[in-house]
């Protein structure tokens, strides 16, 4: 069967197409979903593509920073200003896959992928959505509970610039430097006078796309950074999680581990 490809100089134009085409998918770096075209995929009947600059557009201010959908991994690591992002950045596959790999893709990408979309829920991103007439935005949070392919069209995430020092991300893989990811952590996790206040935790492939750790960051209002603070927050840190047996872990074993690896990440020893 033959694939379609769109392509489309304006992202309403694309938005626009995504949603009327039948079996159409968008096209971001294409580390996956080539992968699907290859292996012929037969849910994908049309590849739709937008050359809109906006899409790769990339704007860092003290309190805010945004993201076109089609900004790469490797175009993060290249930006000075993002460096609380590079270790997110630098988790997502080898140098080949971080080229291509766009911060759109990462959100739809599935489970156990998804460590940059962790990081964004962490941070409280909001995501654009492109519409044939009109954009609208909705916190990422929603979006990746919902995820629905093909209607979807991201061209944009934002967030505010977290505090110096309060945003902490860590991998755990099986296979290094760049294997898939056993579970991964973001954590926003403000300090005043001593005590967190509104931390926010995101795990990824600790479930069917990234989620947060509400009773963990519930556990650590209030508390100090340190091993007595925490402990509470580690004591319920699986509590809504729902994370898969697969080839890399098992389910129990990522239930294990996460505890420990949180630890590590909040006291700042991993
Ligand atoms: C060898 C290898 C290693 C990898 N390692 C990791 C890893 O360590 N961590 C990790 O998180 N991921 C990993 N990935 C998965 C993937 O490369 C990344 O998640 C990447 O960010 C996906 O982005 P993409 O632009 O390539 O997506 P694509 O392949 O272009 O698209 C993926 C999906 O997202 C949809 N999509 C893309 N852009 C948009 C948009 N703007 N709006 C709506 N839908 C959109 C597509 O329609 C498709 O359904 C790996 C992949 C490979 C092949």
């Amino acid at each position: 069967m033959s694939v379609n490809v769109k392509t489309f100089p304006r992202l309403a134009d694309a938005a626009g197409a995504l949603s009327s085409e039948r079996g159409a998918r968008f096209l971001g770096g294409g580390t996956l979903i080539m992968r699907a075209v290859n292996e012929a995929d037969p849910s994908i009947e049309t590849i739709i593509r937008s050359t809109d600059p906006s899409l790769s557009h990339l704007s860092v201010s003290s309190g805010r920073v945004e993201l076109g959908a089609g900004v790469t991994m490797a175009a993060i690591l290249a930006d000075g200003e993002l460096a609380f992002l590079h270790p997110v950045a630098r988790a997502v596959g080898g140098p080949a896959v971080r080229e291509a790999a766009t911060v759109g893709g990462n959100l739809f990408a599935p489970s156990p992928y998804g460590d940059f979309a962790a990081a964004l829920l962490a941070l409280d991103a909001a995501a654009t959505l492109a519409g044939g007439f009109s954009q609208r935005e909705l916190p990422i949070e929603e979006l990746l509970s919902r995820r629905e392919r093909g209607a979807t069209l991201v061209s944009s995430v934002a967030f505010k610039r977290p505090p110096a020092n309060s945003f902490k991300f860590a991998k755990v893989t099986r296979v290094h430097p760049k294997g898939v990811s056993v579970l991964s952590i973001a954590a926003q996790v403000p300090l005043a006078s001593g005590r967190v206040t509104g931390a926010r935790i995101a795990y990824g492939a600790m479930g069917e796309s990234p989620l947060r750790a509400k009773a963990a960051e519930r556990a650590l209002a209030g508390r100090a950074l340190d091993a007595a603070g925490i402990a509470p927050a580690l004591a319920v840190a699986a509590d809504g999680t729902s994370p898969a047996d697969d080839a890399i872990a098992s389910a129990w074993w990522r239930r294990e581990i996460l505890p420990v690896y949180l630890r590590r990440l909040l006291l700042g020893t991993a």
